[in-house]
């Protein structure tokens, strides 16, 4: 035991241990091994269990079963049957539960804080201060939402049984993130958490029997991968919501294509965390240790891209050094460490391997002078210098203790760094000038960033990605929206089975056309092209009668049209009110052809009303112009000194498919949101009835849409289709075709996880503004940036 004497000489850290007496007792009765939360009951623990590991002390603390597709059955069938009695709850009923899983999660904070730590290795100190106080926020902020439902979101209802999908690193964080949102709007739940860390959420599923939550509403199905699967293929689950890699997030993908089952995806990060030369170095330095070397660097968006201005790079490099030699790395359950254990011995080498292949290609691995203890899953932090962009620490996410770093000179260069990514997740900014900051802030591509700060989180904050990080938001009103549906545009009946047939052959019938033969072409950057195959094929309209020729694109059009609309990037930085100009100017120039438009749609033979449908088109330039400057972001209240501001960004290039009915209307209903909220649309006009997208792009052509905005390609819809969703450059798809083409569109989008919004094949009432406008298009046509904005000293 060191005297005063020494402790005043030394100025060490004695040690300063939480007891974990309790959560030791609490093990111990459950040692026979841990089962499933199903319809309100335990289960017995039976078949092969697995064994729950202690990675600081590598002890074996429990064993947990692992779900069979019997077992997910019975939770889903619990799940559905209690869906009908607690989704009719008036919402201040379920307000009342969240409420009390709240309070009782702050009464248990030091239990659920010791045994979070025990199972995933991260400090009392994160679990205590951190982890707990945001689950007890979470539920909190949405009992708020369960009382306000109904007020806040009109005409939308509960999804229904929702399958949700964890992973280890935030295990009962996680938790909270998923069921309390899906609660709060009415739905039911079937869990699963990570196979490593499954114990808080056993204590999780005690704490919902103490409160009498009504059986069947949450269920935990604990188990691995494959129960993972067998949840989200569950033909009876109307949701999954999945945070975990990637890879897995791509599978789930994959293996609910076509289903219409809702879907939202928090996955990796390779975060970037950029100091300029005039940012306080001290505190960005302290920024550094939140941002990578916070919970073991097992964080989705742990900054782990150090980017550095030059000038100040060898000094903040340095300073870095000095920081990190004063870490402490040990037993979790000490109050007094900064980091702990890793989840696992596996996660450890993994990441050795990785920082090994770093060394092998030539990075220099700074490491801390800490001594690890002798036993237990405890890996070293530090960061590499001398990276390179395209080293794999700089791209692959390492998900431990360690950074990659890369300088810069300029903004633009920064901006480009940030960027040279496939996942989106977040940033961290420093800098002492406002002005730089928010430029940075608005020009990087990540859901989240925060400024001069950094892994700051709020139930209030909506937080996801961009990229292949993932879709959809969780915390705040854009979570609330991923448990809620309208349900409309799933609901019309089944289009007829396809579209007409491409005839490339000369038509042998008798041709009905106007006196000078006209060929529609394609529309691509601004100008009228001919398809590359150089094929054209007939179009037939009213009985049966060819009425002129449609250009026949291709893939290699695709991928032009594609790139002509990515290099129309100012458009995004257009005002919203020149935005709306633009549509008003659209609206009045398609006016002075009505004739011309309405006798190219009785000549479809298929718009029963022409007149009626002309008029709608007029009026949805108009709408969508009057949204432009007001589908806006919000200043959200999170913490105190916090501006917290959400923007509705656009995601740069979609893809739109239209349908056959509604040619002229349906199109249009596709195009305009999208290129109201700053976006370029490559559309693929109606395949039956492609001749009005011609005289669209005479519109567009003299209406100040900049070249490249609106892009418009005539041919086969599902070979284009299927090209826009493969197209890594295309960042979200909407699709509007047959049930077999949105299957395969949803498959074909996971390579680089665009989200997809498809209509399973169903008609749609274009003419009806209740379908065929409304914010569901801008909510789809924009994606939510969260910038963390702190104030004060
Ligand atoms: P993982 O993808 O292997 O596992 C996550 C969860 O999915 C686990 O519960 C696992 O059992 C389950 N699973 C595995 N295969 C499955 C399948 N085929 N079908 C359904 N479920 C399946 O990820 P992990 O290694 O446990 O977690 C680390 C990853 O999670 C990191 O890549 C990290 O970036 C990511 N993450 C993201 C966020 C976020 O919000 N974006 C948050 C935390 C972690």
């Amino acid at each position: 035991m060191p005297s005063i004497k020494d402790i005043m000489q030394t100025m060490e850290y004695g040690p300063a241990p939480e007891s974990n007496a309790e959560v030791k007792a609490w093990l111990s009765a459950r040692s026979a091994g841990i089962g499933h939360f199903i319809d309100g009951r335990f289960t017995s623990a039976a078949g092969d269990l697995i064994d729950v590991v202690n990675p600081a002390t590598e002890d074996v603390i429990g064993r947990v079963a692992k779900g069979t597709a019997d077992d997910v059955d019975a939770a889903v069938a619990a799940a559905r049957a209690a869906f009908h009695e607690w989704s009719a709850l008036p919402g201040h009923e379920r307000a009342k539960y969240l409420y009390a899983i709240a309070r009782h999660i702050q009464k248990r904070e030091r239990f659920f804080s010791v045994l979070e730590t025990m199972d995933n290795g991260k400090t009392i100190r994160e679990t205590r201060d951190i982890d707990i106080p945001l689950v007890a926020r979470h539920f909190y902020h949405h009992a708020g939402w369960a009382e306000l439902v109904a007020d806040a979101f009109p005409q939308h209802r509960p999804v229904g049984v929702c399958g949700q999908i964890i992973p280890w690193n935030f295990p009962l964080l996680m938790l909270a993130w998923k069921v309390a949102p899906a609660l709060a709007a009415g739905n039911t739940v079937v869990l699963k958490p990570a196979d490593l860390t499954p114990m808080t959420a056993h204590a999780f599923a005690e704490l919902l029997v103490e409160i009498g939550l009504p059986a069947g509403v949450v269920n935990i199905v604990q188990g691995d991968g494959e129960t993972g699967a067998a949840i989200a293929g569950h033909s009876d689950v109307d949701k999954v919501a999945f945070t975990g890699s990637t890879d897995v997030g791509r599978l789930i993908r994959r293996q609910i294509a076509g289903s219409g089952k809702k879907l939202s995806l928090e996955l990796g990060g390779k975060s970037p965390f950029i100091v300029l030369e005039d940012a306080d170095l001290d505190a960005a330095v302290e920024g550094v240790v939140d941002a990578i070397w916070f919970n073991q660097g097992e964080v989705c968006c742990a900054g782990s891209r150090l980017l550095v201005q030059e000038g100040v790079a060898p000094r903040f490099f340095d300073k870095l050094k000095a920081r990190m030699a004063t870490l402490r790395v040990g037993d979790p359950l000490d109050k007094t460490m900064d980091m702990g254990a890793v989840v696992s011995m596996k996660q450890l080498s993994r990441i050795k391997t990785l920082l090994k292949a770093g060394e092998e290609e030539g990075a220099t691995l700074n490491l801390a002078p800490v001594a690890l203890p002798e036993k237990g899953a405890f890996c070293t932090p530090g960061f590499f210098t001398d990276s390179h962009p395209a080293n794999s620490v700089s791209q692959v996410e390492i998900f431990g203790p360690v950074a990659a770093t890369l300088t810069f000179r300029t903004l633009d260069e920064a901006v480009a760094l940030a960027n040279d990514t496939r996942y989106g997740l977040a940033a961290s900014l420093w800098s002492e000038n406002v002005n730089r900051a928010i430029e940075l802030a608005a020009r990087v591509k990540a859901g989240v960033v925060w400024i001069n700060a950094t892994n700051m989180f709020d139930a209030a904050a909506p937080f996801g990605g961009y990229r292949e990080s993932g879709y959809g938001r969780e915390g705040g009103r854009a979570g609330m929206l991923e448990y809620l549906t309208t349900g409309w545009d799933k609901q019309g009946k089944v289009r007829a089975a396809s579209a007409a047939p491409i005839d490339v052959a000369p038509a042998t019938g008798k041709a009905d056309r106007t006196a000078i033969d006209v060929t529609a072409k394609l529309y691509i950057g601004g100008k009228q092209a001919r398809p590359d195959g150089g094929q054209s094929y007939t179009v037939y309209g009213k009985a049966g009668a060819a009425i002129g020729e449609a250009g026949l694109a291709n893939r290699k059009d695709v991928r032009n049209a594609v790139e002509a609309a990515n290099k129309a990037t100012a458009w995004g930085g257009v005002t919203a009110h020149n935005r709306a100009q633009v549509l008003y100017f659209l609206a009045e120039n398609l006016d002075q052809r009505r004739d011309e438009f309405v006798a190219a749609l009785a000549a479809t033979g298929t718009v029963a009303k022409p007149e009626e449908e002309f008029e709608a088109a007029i009026r949805r330039c108009f709408w969508y112009a009057a949204q432009a400057d007001k589908f806006d972001g919000a200043v959200t209240a999170t913490k105190s000194q916090h501006v917290t501001m959400t923007v509705n960004e656009p995601f740069g290039t979609i893809g739109v498919v239209a349908p056959d009915e509604a040619p002229l209307l349906a199109l249009l209903s596709l195009i305009l949101p999208a290129i109201t909220m700053g976006n370029r649309v490559v559309a693929v006009a109606s395949q039956a009835h492609p001749l009005i997208a011609a005289r669209l792009y005479q519109v567009f052509e003299t209406s100040d849409i900049p070249a490249g905005v609106v892009n418009l390609l005539t041919g086969e819809r599902d070979v284009l289709a299927k090209t826009l969703a493969e197209h890594d450059d295309v960042a979200a798809l909407w699709y509007c075709g047959s049930e077999d083409g949105s299957r395969m569109v949803e498959v074909a989008s996971a390579g680089n996880l665009k989200p997809v919004w498809s209509d399973l094949g169903r008609l749609r009432d274009w003419l009806d503004p209740r379908f065929g406008q409304g914010q569901e298009y801008l909510r789809r046509a924009s994606q939510v940036k969260t910038i963390w904005l702190p104030y004060g000293e």
